[in-house]
């Protein structure tokens, strides 16, 4: 029987939170630097790759007012991380009731205090309350793993059902800035799998 991860593996997803400097690995930076002729103030890649794992930083996670002002003022068709909207269930009626994608990013929450240990992670209260969540990398060179690293750690420490990692990939293709045709055939790819998931149990 195939594995949680080789589902997770093969369920199309959309990376939607993802910073391109996020995502320079201490390898690639030793690199260009060789390339274009720049001193790094590092000895070696390990020491670069040490100096990127600063844990004691804390979250830019906004508060609920940032939300509702960037849903009323600018009229966001998503809401970076978003995680802290529990704290105002008004407002998490209104995100349910307009299906404004979430793009939160476990790893980097914890690296960043927005959350103390991965266990502790909303993602799947979020998800049951109807919200539209997606899960994303932000930062994978120094937060600790790319798209698929953040889907299976949330769901070893989470506990996920397979249907609930299916509705994470849909609600990644539906919030994607894809046209119509292009989510259509995703969507249908994940359906299918999701399916054949809940046929043969794997
Ligand atoms: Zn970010």
């Amino acid at each position: 029987m195939a594995s949680v991860e080789a589902y997770i593996r093969n369920l199309p997803k959309a990376e939607l939170h993802l910073h391109i400097e996020g995502t320079l690995e201490p390898e690639l930076a030793f690199r260009l630097a060789r390339k274009n002729g720049v001193a790094l103030p590092y000895a070696s890649v390990a020491e670069l790759r040490a100096a990127y794992d600063f844990r004691d930083l804390h979250g830019e996670e906004g508060p609920p007012a940032y939300v509702r002002a960037a849903l009323d003022q600018l009229a966001v068709r998503r809401i970076d991380h978003g995680v802290r909207c529990e704290e105002d269930p008004e407002l998490v009626r209104r995100l349910v009731r307009e299906q404004t994608a979430l793009t939160v990013c476990p790893l980097s929450n914890v690296r960043l205090r927005v959350f103390d240990r991965i266990e502790d992670h909303n993602l799947k209260r979020l998800l049951e309350a109807g919200l539209r969540v997606t899960v994303n990398s932000d930062d994978p060179a120094y937060f600790g793993g790319y798209l698929l690293e953040n889907y299976l750690t949330v769901e070893r420490a989470l506990g996920l059902t397979r249907a609930q990692l299916a509705t994470l990939a849909r609600n990644s293709i539906e919030a994607s800035f894809l046209d119509a045709a292009a989510k259509h055939r995703w969507i249908a790819a994940i359906d299918l799998r999701a399916r054949h998931a809940e046929r043969h149990g794997d």
